[in-house]
């Protein structure tokens, strides 16, 4: 039997905890916060999106954040795996848009409940308000930790679970980076990934502020090369700075991994083309405008988008067309139409930024991958200390895959912290 103290009480130090405890290890969490999971409440717009259906083949995909390191901890504890634990602890699940996997409650607070229920079942003690401010390391073997308090606290094995740097007031502020770097290890570049972006075309996004659009298709193109960076189909709305929804989130993680990106958005050079209208094609399109003027055509043209538009849309957008609005409809040209067709096909807005890490649902970059095993989540540089979560540089797109890291890692860390000697 192995001391395991676990440093962070969120999604992957509580699954690590569960493990290490099934394994008979005498288990602590370390919560520098009042309670546990505090960023699981916010998850899934508090209804905690827990992980996804798709075959676990799939999930390095949709993980743009160094997906190959988690080839072995997404085998070793799959969806399939989550799915099981909290269904045996009475949290039943469903499986919703994009095979995103939900609790039928569509409460966070259940998903926290059991992994609590859990710990209390095998007797892993929580220590609340206690934030770790140092691993001690003696001769390349961890040791014990010391907490802010003064406190020391002995241990045979320490798995660091701390997450990332987004939205702090969880208690993730990139503590652990700070422990990991003291023990020898370094930090990739840690940056917002998910995340809303800022435009250029300010004033647009803000007259369309709160409008959600459901079924747009975007392709995000560096405009000097003309390649594609991204697209996708899906969710998406408009914000006083910008955009932010599903579909804008996703493309942050290929902006962010995108050649100078950061030089081009300074230039200017990534453009977000959105289709307004990705069901029907040009000419279809064109045919159904014809359709609505045909019956509103003695009105002004002011009125002539209100079939195809959310009310908030109209105004900025037929400002986009230049077309006089108080234009009576039968006299809008057909070169005129072809404007209209265009913006709604092809609405484009230039991405001046990133919104600020805190912002983020994930953060990329952490615990270098290099200076991890990916079979047992140990560190290489120091013996007996184990990651897990957010805190390695491995970062996946919205869906349930983030959680899924979480699990699978928090996982394999609770167990190989068990099993070597
Ligand atoms: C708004 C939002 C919505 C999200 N929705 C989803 C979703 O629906 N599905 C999904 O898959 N992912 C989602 N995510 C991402 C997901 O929540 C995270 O990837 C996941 O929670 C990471 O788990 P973790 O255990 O690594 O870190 P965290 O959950 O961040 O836990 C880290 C814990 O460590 C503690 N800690 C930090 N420093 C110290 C210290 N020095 N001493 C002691 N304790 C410390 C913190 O207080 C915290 O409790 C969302 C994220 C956000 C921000």
């Amino acid at each position: 039997m192995s001391k395991i103290i676990i440093i962070g009480g969120g999604a992957s130090g509580m699954l690590a905890a569960i493990t290490a405890a099934e394994q008979k290890n005498e288990v602590i969490i370390l919560e520098k916060m009042n309670s546990c999971g505090k960023k699981i409440a916010i998850t899934g717009k508090g209804r905690c999106n827990i992980t996804n259906n798709i075959d676990i083949s799939e999930f390095i995909k949709n993980t743009p954040g160094n997906g190959k390191f988690l080839y072995s901890a997404f085998n070793n504890y799959t969806n399939r795996d989550i799915i099981n634990f909290f269904e045996n602890m009475g949290v039943k699940t469903k499986v919703e848009r994009g095979e995103r996997i939900f609790p039928v409650s569509d409460n966070a607070r259940d998903v926290i409940d059991a992994l609590l229920k859990r710990l209390k079942e095998l007797k892993v003690k929580i220590q609340y308000n206690s934030k770790v401010e140092e691993i001690v390391v003696e001769n390349e073997n961890v040791v014990g930790v010391k907490l802010e308090s003064g406190e020391n606290l002995k241990s045979d094995k320490i798995i660091l679970a701390t997450g990332g740097m987004s939205y702090p007031v969880t208690g993730s502020t990139g503590d652990g980076y700070k422990l990991a770097e003291r023990v020898g290890h370094t930090i990739s570049t840690v940056k917002p990934s998910l995340v809303p972006l800022e435009c250029y075309d300010r004033e647009l996004c803000r007259s369309m502020q709160g409008v959600s659009l459901r079924n747009v298709a975007i392709e995000v193109v560096d405009t000097e090369t003309n390649k594609v960076i991204y697209n996708d189909f899906g969710e998406m709305l408009f914000t006083h700075y910008g955009v932010s929804g599903p579909v804008i989130l996703s493309s942050s993680a290929y902006i962010l991994r995108y050649k100078n990106a950061e030089e081009k958005i300074k230039q200017g050079k990534i453009k977000i083309s959105i289709d307004l209208k990705p069901a029907l094609d040009e000419e279809k399109l064109d045919a159904r405008i014809l359709r609505d003027f045909e019956e509103i055509k003695n009105k002004d043209f002011s009125n002539a988008l209100n079939k195809l538009l959310p009310r908030k849309m109209i105004e900025p957008i037929i400002a986009l067309t230049k077309i006089d609005e108080n234009k009576k409809i039968n006299e809008v040209t057909k070169e005129e139409r072809e404007r209209i067709v265009k913006i709604l096909k092809k609405l484009e807005l230039k991405v001046s930024g990133f919104r600020p890490i805190e912002e983020a649902i994930i953060t990329a970059g952490g615990i270098n991958i290099k200076e991890i095993n990916p079979k047992t989540m140990e560190s290489k540089i120091v013996e007996g200390l184990y990651f897990a979560g957010e805190i390695i540089d491995v970062d996946s797109l919205t869906g349930g895959f983030n959680l899924q890291i979480a699990w699978s890692t928090g996982y394999v860390a609770g167990i190989s912290a068990s099993l070597s000697e």
